[in-house]
């Protein structure tokens, strides 16, 4: 079986997508963000903002509709008639670009979910968002299920008549990056939203029907703003009661401005052990019916999940498992979770993840079974 394409159709795509959307068709109506000063994202840095024409967009609709069809040639060619899986894995595992992996894999999946990147478009003029929704739906009629990043003061600026109007379209769901609720902390950290903002545009999503999915990232108030980090976005996250609450935990990189603040000791990181007292704190102070999800994995516990309210006195006992642990026992956890031996805190039961641990810390503390903080920073952003 092989593409007898010279050059293999193609089409833009943006760099990420939330994880939830790992197998959505991409199709990117924006490039980069509009704002793209928030000190803890390098994922735009340097990359200039721009609007897509709608026609631009259409073609790699267009684009994408081509190679699903090509697809689906090739699968009757080799005799898996309609089943477009076989062929699907067959190209996953070779494909000639990214745009042919990304339609190989959606198709593997079933073909049913589309992302709109980049990071916020919501800024697009709603008309033509809803234009290009229509178009979408209409070329690959498999998608019923569309979905984008947007920033809480977009959503805010809108009219709800206007987010009614891209529900209507078939936009299903909105993934914001609240990261914090705390004041101070947006403000340090150049979010370029409020609080106030984040409520009003939250709740204009919500009430228009969208789903919608709201970003905290876990560790964001350093030691020094933690408490308020905690409650302050328990606070704003019940006043929007998103569907959604997704938490990533903080990472640091070059890239980042917040980097510098680090080595100016501006920001102090907050330990794996403080973030997750923080996390105890912020789930202590949600009351709201949205559903908890630590797909992210950074995060140390991603095993406390669930829907709320029910969840919160499981939720709650996770955390204080892991509280309970000897610090010898915290230390192996949080170090086998960080080089990806263990998953879950049952994991420390497995003698054999256990000895393979054991031997990770006693080399990375060249025999001393002590690790500092920067030790456990350097593992997390490694093997992320
Ligand atoms: S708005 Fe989102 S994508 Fe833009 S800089 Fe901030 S975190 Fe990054």
């Amino acid at each position: 079986m092989a593409l007898k394409e010279e050059t293999p159709a193609s089409f833009e795509l943006g760099p990420i997508r939330p994880p939830s959307e790992a197998y959505s068709l991409l199709i990117r109506v924006t490039k980069n963000c509009p704002w793209n000063r928030c000190k803890f994202c390098h994922t735009y840095k340097g990359e200039k903002f721009q609007l897509r024409s709608v026609a631009k967009i259409k073609q790699d609709i267009k684009t994408a509709r081509a190679i699903q069809d090509k697809i689906k040639e090739l699968s009757w060619q080799s005799g898996y008639g309609s089943s477009v899986k076989e062929v699907a894995g067959i190209i996953l595992n070779k494909p000639p670009n990214q745009a042919y992996y990304n339609v190989a894999l959606w198709l593997y999946a079933g073909g049913e979910s589309a992302f709109l990147q980049d990071a916020n478009s919501l800024i697009m003029r709603t008309n033509e968002l809803v234009e290009i929704i229509r178009f979408l739906k209409q070329t690959l009629p498999s998608i019923n299920r569309v979905t984008s990043y947007a920033r809480s003061k977009t959503a805010a600026r809108k009219k709800i008549e206007e987010l009614r109007e891209l529900h209507k379209a078939g936009l299903s769901r909105l993934h914001i990056g609240l990261e914090s609720g705390y004041d101070p902390l947006l403000q340090y950290m150049d979010k370029g939203t409020t609080a106030a903002e984040h409520i009003i545009g939250g709740r204009k999503v919500v009430e228009s029907g969208i789903s919608l999915c709201e970003y905290v990232v876990l560790g964001l108030g350093g030691k020094k703003m933690w408490r308020e980090h905690a409650i302050q976005t328990a606070r704003v996250l019940n006043e929007i009661n998103p569907d959604f609450i997704r938490v990533r935990t903080l990472t640091v990189n070059k890239r980042m401005p917040l980097y510098s603040e680090l080595k100016n000791n501006n920001f102090v990181r907050a330990t794996d052990e403080e973030i997750l007292e923080e996390e105890e704190l912020l789930i202590e102070h949600l009351d709201c019916h949205s559903t908890y999800v630590s797909d992210h994995i950074t995060n140390l516990l991603q095993e406390v999940e669930g829907k709320l309210p029910q969840a919160k006195e499981r939720m709650l006992a996770i955390i204080n498992r892991f509280q309970a642990l000897s610090p010898t026992e915290r230390t192996r956890f949080i170090v086998g979770r960080r080089v990806g031996i263990y998953v879950q805190l049952d994991d420390l039961n497995d003698g054999h993840k256990q000895r393979v641990v054991e031997q990770v810390v006693h080399k990375l503390s060249e025999g001393s079974n002590q690790l500092d903080d920067k030790a456990i920073y350097s593992l997390m952003e490694g093997f992320i």
